[in-house]
């Protein structure tokens, strides 16, 4: 009966024997603290001290509460049901639909996704006459999630805690906002969390109902919970004190949602006498891995200190692989190469994962897999050009090609907003059925007929005038430049800028690499085939896919190879984070770096390229200084990071990648030719490579030049035979 048990080192049995009283498991990535949690979950059961619906346990994602719930019926040996098991939210949400009335809403309330909420942001400063072009919304909605995450009601915050937003006003917009709310019978998403402690601590009935109903609470991921999450599970554990968190203060990275790393010292504080087990033995990654790790998160100065030693299985396993690459698309070859090999080698797909910093760099990987044929999964997101912001601009990109797309004029018509209501697009449909017209040709009829209401007819019409400009610009200048300025002056991409909420950065970033995925192709039409292959190209339905995910999506998973792509500086440590929050913001970074490497069991290839498009520039980059902060002696450096390094510095960047214009360039310059925006000659090469010479190919390794022709050359290679080459892809040896 206790072979579960068994499976545990004794520290690991100690907290999961520990019921009683409140415990915090505080260890580094790996160490088996979900483990514990799942355990201690089935020990409480087995042993009789409660039933399966009387245990709370918090999990940072869905995801993984599905996983604790396999893992818990697994070990109960049948199907664990009617389980309290689930994230912050959705827990909170199950509660609050039991006492809703204690807040004035119906059991049946609403909760309301980001559009719903600024939609009702934009009514109540309206409503309160503020400036709704001088003060956005989301802005607005960002300072009352954060006073969310924090457990203040529109009463609780105080004047000091007001913001600058309109003219001090941002208080008196919440208070009215909540009351919006309420006459709608709705909640946000932080309301859940807000109103269940309100309720908590104003009602100690219910408070007593709950100290009955869960008499053990279990939290994962603790590191990373906000205020008001703390205060929630504070309320709930007060009697019986039986909590039990486990956390990684090194892993925290959440702190731009809220997240408060100084409840781990809260939780100290709070509940005197508190037990605290470390965990030191880490049961997933090799040797190697775990020192590049422990190495690099070393750097941090601001943590509580741990340690962490291999638990005893592979000792000796692959140093960490730290690749130089030339550019961005040589990276994605080399990824989906060794994925290919490994998996030729008998590893299963489902084993590997590319974890990235940001999103938009899933797309280099996914079309790499498309054309390798390797099944994929977005993990935590959508594929590429399902990403809204994406399909938009495609959308944009085929009225260009082809005025007749009904289906893509319907889309952009009004994104952005231009006053094109129901009605609008009624009057187009009834105008194209009627003269058997496309729905665009009849838009502009209407609109020149004056049938349309004056503002929509405007906005119409320069629409169409933008239109007649970029095919015209199309001709001159070619599909790359046009699609950035079409971008820009249709006003889309200003839509996201004024965009305040978490994600619009990253939808951004996700149109820039979309115009750096254009420039890969001659003409605009050609990008656009591929677009509908790679669309038609359905997710597979196989369940041994390769997982593709942020670094965020990550945390608690693990894989026996995990890749790690763009250790550039910039794009990580993200140029944004450290502009934002300075030294705390880097320190965040290198613990984002510290999961990414943690997450491998066997095998961690660290990559960086030496030049990245910036959408049709090139500009090169510097290795991350995480590459340098991982110790020598766990490391393997390949592709010739000697030669890289002395190239990048040699490398022209041109221009342009301010990143202060979405499109810099095209904005300021619109009439530059396509040619001076091809990727720069490849090396800085003042010297042409004589026949004779010695040189190195990432490929085919090291050989002697037997003949030159333009960028050409023949090369006897040591291994690999006598190969003709573009020149750009071999080095001098030294
Ligand atoms: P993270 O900080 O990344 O969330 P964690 O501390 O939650 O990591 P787990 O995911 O629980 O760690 O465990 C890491 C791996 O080690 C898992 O594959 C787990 O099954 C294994 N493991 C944990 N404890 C032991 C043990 N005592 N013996 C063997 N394997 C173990
Ligand atoms: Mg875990």
């Amino acid at each position: 009966m206790n072979d579960y048990l068994s499976r545990l080192n004794a520290e690991q049995r100690e907290a999961v024997e520990t019921v009683d009283g409140p415990l915090l498991v505080l260890a580094g990535a790996g160490t088996g603290k979900t483990r514990v949690l799942t355990t201690r979950f089935a020990h409480i059961l087995l042993t009789g001290r409660a039933f399966p619906n009387q245990v709370l346990a918090v999990t940072f994602t869905n995801k993984a509460a599905r996983e604790m719930r396999e893992r818990v019926s697994a070990i109960l040996g049948r199907p664990a049901e009617g389980l309290w098991l689930g994230t912050f939210h959705a827990l909170c949400a199950r509660m609050l639909r039991r006492h809703a009335d204690l807040v004035g809403l119906s059991s049946s309330f609403n909760i309301l996704d980001t559009d719903d909420q600024l939609r009702l942001l934009k009514q109540v400063m309206e409503a309160g006459r503020v400036d709704a072009k001088r003060w956005v919304p989301q802005a607005l909605m960002a300072i009352i999630q954060r006073w969310k995450d924090r457990g203040l009601t529109p009463e609780r915050v105080t004047p000091a805690e007001d913001t600058d937003f309109a003219d001090g006003k941002a208080r008196t917009l919440y208070a009215a906002y909540q009351e919006r709310l309420h006459a709608l019978n709705a909640a946000d998403f932080g309301d859940l969390l807000l109103y269940m402690t309100e309720i908590l601590r104003g009602h100690p009935d219910v408070l007593a109902q709950y100290h009955r109903m869960f008499p053990y609470i279990l939290v994962d991921e603790y590191q990373d919970t906000n205020l008001v999450q703390y205060l929630w599970l504070r309320l709930l554990a007060q009697a019986h004190k039986n909590i039990c968190c486990v956390g990684d203060d090194d892993q925290s990275i959440y702190s731009w949602r809220g997240a408060e790393v100084e409840n781990i010292l809260r939780f100290e504080k709070d509940f005197p006498g508190a037990r605290i087990i470390r965990l030191e033995r880490n049961y997933r990654s090799t040797a190697p891995i775990l020192a590049a790790a422990s190495g690099l998160i070393a750097h941090n100065e601001g943590r509580l200190g741990k340690t962490l030693r291999p638990g005893g299985n592979d000792a000796d396993g692959e140093r960490v692989t730290v690749v130089s690459l030339w550019d961005s698309d040589e990276e994605a070859r080399m990824v989906g190469e060794r994925i290919e090999s490994l998996r030729r080698d008998g590893h299963a797909l489902a084993e590997m994962a590319v974890l990235m910093r940001a999103g938009f760099q899933t797309r280099a990987f996914e079309e790499r897999l498309i054309t390798l044929a390797i099944p994929y999964r977005v993990v935590g997101g959508l594929r590429f050009y399902e990403r809204a912001e994406i399909r938009d601009a495609i959308a944009y990109a085929r009225m260009l090609h082809q005025p007749a797309d009904d289906l893509a004029f319907e889309r952009i018509v009004n994104v952005p907003r231009r006053g094109v209501g129901e009605q609008a697009l009624r009057a187009m449909h009834e105008r194209a059925r009627e003269r058997q017209i496309p729905l665009s040709a009849a838009a502009l009829s209407l609109a020149e007929e004056g049938a349309l209401r004056g503002k929509v007819r405007d906005a119409i019409k320069e629409l169409f005038a933008g239109f007649a400009r970029w095919r015209e610009l199309l001709e001159r200048d070619g599909h790359v430049v046009t699609l950035a300025t079409l971008l820009d002056e249709s006003g889309y991409t200003e839509m996201w800028k004024q965009d305040k909420s978490a994600d619009a950065p990253g939808r951004l970033e996700n149109l820039k690499e979309l115009v750096r995925a254009v420039a890969d192709f001659d003409t605009l039409a050609g990008f656009l085939d591929h677009v509908s292959l790679v669309m038609e190209n359905e997710e597979s339905a196989e369940s041994d896919r390769v997982g593709l995910m942020t670094l965020h999506a990550a945390k608690g998973l693990e894989f026996d190879t995990v890749f790690l792509p763009g250790w550039e500086e910039g794009l990580f440590p993200s140029q944004r984070t450290m502009d934002e929050s300075g030294a705390k913001g880097l320190e965040e970074e290198r613990r984002l770096a510290y999961v990414g490497l943690t997450r491998a069991r066997r095998r961690a290839i660290v990559s960086h390229a030496a030049n990245r498009r910036i959408y049709a520039n090139w500009q090169s980059s510097i290795p991350s200084r995480f590459i340098d902060e991982l110790p020598d002696a766990q490391v393997e450096r390949s592709g010739s990071a000697a030669l890289q390094r002395d190239r990048m510095i040699a490398a022209p960047s041109f221009g342009g990648a301010g990143f202060g214009g979405q499109f810099p360039m095209v904005a300021r310059r619109p009439v530059r030719t396509i040619e001076a925006w091809e990727q720069p000659a490849r090396p800085a090469r003042a010297d042409a490579i004589p026949v004779g010479a010695r040189v190195f190919h990432q490929k085919f390794g090291y050989g002697t030049v037997t003949a030159a022709e333009d960028d050409k050359l023949d090369i006897a290679f040591d291994k690999a035979g006598a190969k003709r080459v573009l020149d750009r892809f071999v080095e001098r040896a030294k």
